[in-house]
């Protein structure tokens, strides 16, 4: 084990866990939308890009945007292990529900220990997932893949089981909750809605009442297609 590593600032690690979470399908991100995404003014964005750069943590890539260096990816997925991890302690082992925790997990991710993350790790068994779906990495920094479709991308009679659901609105959680859709649970594409209306379908076995989700949801939600687990 070499020394160990000084802590980065909070938000340092938010603009971190903010580029891996947009250059997870893109080659880059572009400053306006790490600047959506984090809340802030794209003129304060450029600052810290820049800083960022000299400190080895991203790369400019030319025309497009940033992306994560070697190092910088690596302490992402850190910041993400840790996210996860406290999201699972805090709703298998504190009792807290599902739509109550990422906001705790978003203020204790900055100040737990890796020590405290590992501790609560080997309580749980080691998960691999945390409540939402989302693969947890691991300790030596891997993650599994997430290239699912979304639910978006299902025709009408197509069965699909729901692998993750996005974890930031604690209202849109109460309300999946309510219409029983969480990871691991089988659904049945019913019909489309007209435009971007909503669209309908059958949660859990065929006799299962039919309910409806909005476009912008379907398209958050993730699914394995077929007969895949
Ligand atoms: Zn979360």
């Amino acid at each position: 084990m070499s020394a160990p590593v000084p802590r980065l600032s909070p938000s340092v690690e938010d603009y971190l866990k903010a580029v891996f979470a947009l250059t997870r399908r893109d080659e880059a991100a572009a400053t306006s939308a790490l600047a959506e995404s984090l809340g802030v003014q794209p003129s304060s964005v450029t600052g810290m890009v820049k800083r960022l750069a000299g400190d080895g943590l991203l790369e400019h890539v030319p025309y497009r945007g940033v992306s994560l260096t070697d190092r910088g990816r690596h302490e992402a997925l850190r910041i993400l292990r840790r996210h996860r991890v406290l999201e699972t302690y805090l709703t298998e082992r504190l009792g807290f529900a599902w739509d109550d925790v990422h906001d705790e997990a978003e203020r204790l991710e900055h100040a737990a220990s890796d020590r405290l993350i590992e501790a609560m790790a080997d309580a749980l068994g080691d998960p691999s997932h945390d409540p939402h779906g989302a693969p947890i990495p691991t300790a030596s920094g891997e993650i599994e893949p997430m290239d699912f479709p979304s639910l978006a991308q299902c025709v009408p009679g197509e069965r699909v089981t729901v692998r993750a659901v996005p974890d930031e609105h604690g209202d849109e959680l109460r309300a999946m909750e309510a219409r029983g859709l969480r990871p691991g649970v089988r659904v049945t594409i019913q019909e489309w809605g007209h435009g971007d209306g909503p669209v309908t379908i059958r949660v859990g076995g065929d006799g299962a009442p039919t309910t409806t989700v909005s476009v912008d949801l379907a398209r958050r939600i993730l699914v394995a297609q077929g007969d895949e687990p």
